[in-house]
């Protein structure tokens, strides 16, 4: 199946979104301050956006969204299993507790800090769908894998090995992420840069197609896919404009309201529907 053929039947066009990591930073005062900014701004902004916060903010952030349809809660990760003897983990369940509506999965500090990987990213993206969270599952090649002409085979590997016997009913339920380990902007020898306009399409023309081989392009095309990775409020239109891309996954520029509300603004430009 080629991707001309995708784009023939209609193809890929989901709805687009927005979503800031806070990481592990700030505190109660900074957490309350950005999710009131960011549900006021987000009344003139036509798409949706997700805050990945610590899981320590997550009381005070859903006291912020609870009746707002275009801010949604995510966990920056979850436990595989549901309940348990898992210190320091949280479940999916307690997320979706605080009204949480997704996770991050896999996220390159977390397969790095936490030797995160594989069967166990598979593990927590069906946790997640199951448990009727979306799943937002990063994924990337280090500077050295892009260098050694390996990013494509990376990718395969990771997007194959965590969609192992995934089943989804429409796709909405999924959301990959592609950070490429050297474009985030705090990573160790990070490029401190987005990749170019031609990186960008042949990753995403790739992903696109195992999307289309895994699920069938119906599902496939609901699936969102966004890009992560130094992104800002000056380089968001030239990212979105990629047709595969129906968002941003945001970490720096996530920490300051006005910086994260210029991105989804950038985002809601794509024409789309919220
Ligand atoms: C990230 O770490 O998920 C990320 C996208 O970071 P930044 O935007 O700071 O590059």
């Amino acid at each position: 199946m080629t991707i001309i053929s995708a784009k023939k039947e209609g193809g890929y066009m989901p709805k687009t979104l927005t979503v800031a990591n806070w990481k592990m930073n700030g505190n109660r005062k900074l957490w309350k301050e950005l999710a009131r900014e960011v549900t006021a701004g987000m009344s003139e902004i036509n798409t949706k956006v997700v805050l990945a916060t610590p899981a320590a903010a997550f009381a005070d952030v859903s006291s912020f969204l609870s009746e707002h349809s275009k801010v949604s809660l995510g966990a920056q990760d979850i436990h595989q299993q549901s309940s348990g003897a898992h210190t320091g983990d949280i479940s999916a369940e307690m997320v979706k507790d605080f009204g949480g509506k997704y996770t991050l999965v896999g996220h390159s500090e977390r397969r790095l800090e936490h030797h995160e990987k594989g069967f166990l990213l598979n593990d927590k993206v069906k946790q997640a769908i199951k448990e009727g969270l979306v799943p937002i599952f990063c994924f990337g090649e280090s500077l050295g894998q892009k260098e050694n002409g390996r990013t494509l085979s990376v990718l395969e590997e990771q997007v194959n090995e965590a969609l192992e016997g995934v089943v989804l009913k429409t796709g909405e339920e999924l959301v990959l992420a592609y950070e490429p380990v050297w474009a985030i902007s705090s990573s160790a020898g990070s490029l401190g840069r987005e990749p170019s306009e031609g990186e960008l399409s042949e990753v995403f023309e790739f992903i696109y197609k195992l999307l289309l081989e895994r699920f069938g392009e119906s599902v496939a095309s609901n699936v969102k896919l966004l890009y992560g990775g130094s992104v800002k409020a000056d380089n968001v239109a030239k990212i979105i404009s990629n047709r595969y891309i129906a968002g941003v996954l945001v970490g720096g520029a996530s920490l300051k309201a006005d910086s994260f509300l210029a991105i989804a603004r950038g985002v809601a430009s794509k024409p789309n529907e919220v």
